[in-house]
């Protein structure tokens, strides 16, 4: 073997110790008292988990609040506030800056990412560029992949769709959009279906963002995903409005998700940030309820989204420190409920993005991370540290376990 990983706990059984060997990349076995060779790490008895999976989150736009001015902190004023400072983005300022955010996130365990990614006419393809260079620069620690969409709105911009188009060309994954800045907020659904259909791509769109649920896009989503057969290809992040929505709205919409196989993006930071400012007391979470729509079967993950910006002027990039928020603001605590917070950052999130070769199995890419914990519900509950992450076999990260120095 190229790496033993010796008495690690897996996340579905915290009372058996077992040995993982890694070989050309990929989980070659999986046992108790593995009879193999090989460079050995003792983790301990702690847990080994699949790296975690960062399914929104903006690189482009990560890092910049020190050339903000107004941190009000609402949608309007954030939307505004980014699209003055993304006049004078370079791609070498994108890269630096995302470099900080990507470096986190590895140093945080994760091992795959979906970054949301702006183009317009105002910063055309200069964000898009710089990130383009990251993922290629650090391939050796995450994957990560581009979803392009238009936050300044799509119909309203002449010539973002051609941006669109000519970033899924050279090497764009995913399509998003942000219907909520369009002045024909369907009419930029249909765009955004029409180009994932031409270019057999996923879709991940900003959706339903805002304290009123009388009205929902993600009606028309569904309805589209069923038409053109993106069940299981589409997801949809924030959807705020089901967070105001009476229990009848909530369910119905929970049963349109389900049905039609959207998948959706908790993001609980930004949320909490953005929601609730209209009012004086008693202020609403604005978080949606992920394990309400986990009951109806909808697939759910939690994501970062925005990091050090007007949108979230905070961030270190773990998906640890996510799903205990989540818990948090969503009033979860019983077990299994925390260990489903755990999952919406790893399992369900690379279900959400279709990862290939995701999972603690034989035949599967070694991309992994070790937490200072024994159970995905300790890692959550006590925010464990990760102490290693592992990509394609390869240690990418260290953090040596916290110690108390007694007195002699
Ligand atoms: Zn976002």
């Amino acid at each position: 073997m190229d790496l033993i990983l010796r008495d690690a706990r897996l996340p579905g059984d915290a009372a058996t110790s077992v040995d993982i060997g890694i070989e050309d990349g990929k989980i070659a076995a999986i046992a108790t008292d593995l009879a193999a060779e090989g460079e050995t790490l003792d983790v301990a008895g702690r847990l080994v988990t699949p790296g975690f999976v960062e399914t929104h989150i903006h690189l482009d736009k990560s890092c910049i609040l020190d050339r903000c001015s107004d941190q009000g902190g609402d949608i309007t004023g954030a939307i505004a506030e980014v699209a003055r400072a993304k006049g004078s983005f370079t791609p070498e300022d994108v890269y630096a800056r995302g470099r900080r955010t990507v470096e986190k996130c590895i140093l945080q365990g994760t091992t795959h990412m979906r970054t949301q990614l702006e183009v317009d006419p105002v910063v055309g393809l200069r964000g898009f560029e710089g990130v383009l260079q990251l993922v290629d620069d650090y391939r050796w620690a995450i994957d990560i992949e581009i979803c392009v969409f238009p936050q300044e709105g799509l119909l309203n911009n002449p010539g973002t769709e051609e941006l669109m188009v000519e970033a899924m060309r050279r090497g764009a994954r995913v399509v998003g959009g942000a219907p909520y800045t369009d002045s024909d907020p369907h009419g930029q659904i249909d765009r955004v279906f029409a180009i994932a259909r031409e270019f057999d791509a996923d879709i991940d769109m900003h959706l339903d963002l805002s304290n009123d649920p009388t009205t929902l896009d993600l009606d028309y989503v569904c309805e589209l995903a069923e038409r053109y057969g993106r069940g299981g290809r589409t997801a949809i992040g924030h959807v705020t409005k089901l967070a105001y929505a009476e229990p009848g709205t909530f369910a119905d919409a929970a049963r349109r998700l389900a049905d039609s196989g959207v998948a959706l993006t908790v993001l609980p930071s930004t949320d909490l940030f953005l929601m609730g400012r209209d009012q004086a007391c008693g202020q609403s979470r604005g978080v949606t309820h992920a394990h309400r729509l986990l009951g109806y079967g909808v697939n759910c993950s939690l994501s970062t989204n925005n990091v050090l910006n007007p949108f979230t002027p905070f961030g270190d990039c773990s998906l640890v420190r996510m799903a205990n928020l989540n818990a948090n603001i969503c009033h979860v605590g019983a077990a299994h409920d925390v260990v489903e917070c755990f999952n919406m950052v790893t399992t369900r999130a690379a279900r959400l993005m279709n990862i290939d070769g995701y999972g603690l199995e034989a035949g599967m890419s070694a991309d992994l991370a070790v937490l200072d914990c024994d159970s995905p519900y300790a890692a959550v509950s006590e925010l464990a540290p990760v102490l290693y992450a592992f990509k394609r076999g390869r240690r990418t990260m260290t953090r040596p376990a916290a110690q108390i120095h007694r007195p002699a």
